[in-house]
């Protein structure tokens, strides 16, 4: 995108409930200089999460209107009237200012953000070792009813699919194994 590469990218992807969101959690916590990409969404906010910090949240209506002022990188509507992007301003200043950036995005915003990005991007899809798995997961965590359970192993079919575009498919059916070879990867892609 621009002629001045400085950060880096790590756009991490895969279906909810394959692990992705603790091993993004787990690489911010190594000093390998990341900063989080936090997403605009349009999904109400669970308890547990912070605005601002996990997501932006925002109501449908502002968020088309950040669509409309050409604010995103990528936007997706993922589920229903769930609307999910990338702002403009999270990201770029960022890599101009030599930080290297995580993101935690669906399969389609992380193949945008490859074609925009490139060999400045590394795409890492999380896979859990089955839908069973995944199935499991979603269950135990508890933040979905069970049509949004349905909705999302669904979408998992549809994101296995997709991950050869990938350029490094991790296997978490170990999450201590998983950490380590996400952390060897990345530090081979940063260095
Ligand atoms: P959740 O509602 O579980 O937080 O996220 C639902 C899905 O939206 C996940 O697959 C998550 O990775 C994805 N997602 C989060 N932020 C973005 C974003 O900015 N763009 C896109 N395309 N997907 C996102």
């Amino acid at each position: 995108m621009s002629s001045k590469k400085k950060g880096k990218l790590i756009i991490v992807s895969g279906p909810s409930g394959s692990g992705k969101s603790t091993i993004v959690r787990y690489l911010l916590k190594q000093k390998l200089n990341l900063v989080f990409s936090v997403s605009a969404c349009s999904r109400s906010k669970r308890e547990y999460e912070i605005d601002g910090k996990d997501y932006f949240f925002l109501d449908v209506t502002d968020f088309k209107k950040k669509i409309e002022a050409n604010e995103f990188l990528e936007w997706e509507e993922v589920y229903k009237n769930s609307f999910y992007g990338t702002l403009k301003k999270e990201v770029l200043n960022k890599i101009e200012m030599g930080y290297n950036i995580i993101f935690d995005i669906d399969v389609i915003g992380a193949k945008s953000l490859k074609k925009i990005f490139d060999d400045q991007a590394l795409l890492i899809y999380i896979q859990a070792p089955s839908i069973n798995a995944i199935s499991k997961r979603l269950n135990l965590r508890n933040t979905e009813n069970s049509k949004q359970i349905f909705t999302r192993l669904s979408k998992a079919k549809y994101e296995d699919k997709e991950k050869s575009f990938f350029d490094y498919i991790l296997v978490n059916s170990d999450l201590d194994e998983a950490k380590k070879n996400a952390i060897i990867k990345v530090k081979e892609f940063l260095n």
